[in-house]
């Protein structure tokens, strides 16, 4: 034992340093064993983190093709409904083809989200990521939205 002020050399049950007189405070040494346990947990949670940026960047290029056809068909959909129709022809935007186009696109593009969402469990539990999670999240909602505003429309206006 030493203290830990001036380094002098202490007895085994001093309470005051006998060069410099500092209170003597025992602290508890982690034995060797401890130590050695703390880094190999260490090492291995970077390892692990380690195994995970591997394991994404050996899959990057695995493919979810669900969210893009679930961005293209609520992109259609939306387009179809706010295009200002009436430049082209009076009562083409409100014509029921029209409605049943807006309604259709939403229905694909949720349908393709949906599958898009699943495809992107799969790699989760394989792999342990997702693909474009927040884009999928997104256009999700956004199809959804379209769903209930073409619905709307197509029962508003009648056939
Ligand atoms: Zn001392």
């Amino acid at each position: 034992m030493y203290c830990r002020k001036c380094g002098a050399e202490l007895k085994e049950s001093a309470k005051f340093c006998d060069s410099c007189g500092t209170e003597v405070v025992k602290v508890k040494q982690r034995s060797y064993q401890e130590k050695y346990d703390d880094n190999k947990k260490k090492a291995k949670s970077e390892q692990q983190s380690k195994k995970d940026i591997e394991r994404m960047e050996k899959h990057k290029d695995e493919k979810n093709p669900y969210i893009n056809a679930a961005l293209v068909a609520v992109f259609i959909s939306f387009v179809l409904a706010v295009f200002p129709w009436n430049f082209v022809a009076e009562g083409v935007g409100t014509s029921l083809p029209m409605r049943i186009a807006v309604i259709a696109f939403a229905l694909l593009s949720d349908y393709h989200s949906t599958k898009a969402k699943q495809v992107n469990n799969l790699i989760y539990s394989k792999y342990g990521f997702r693909i474009r999670e927040n884009t999928v999240k997104l256009v999700s909602v956004f199809a959804v939205v379209m769903t209930i505003i073409g619905s709307f429309a197509l029962f508003m206006y009648g056939a």
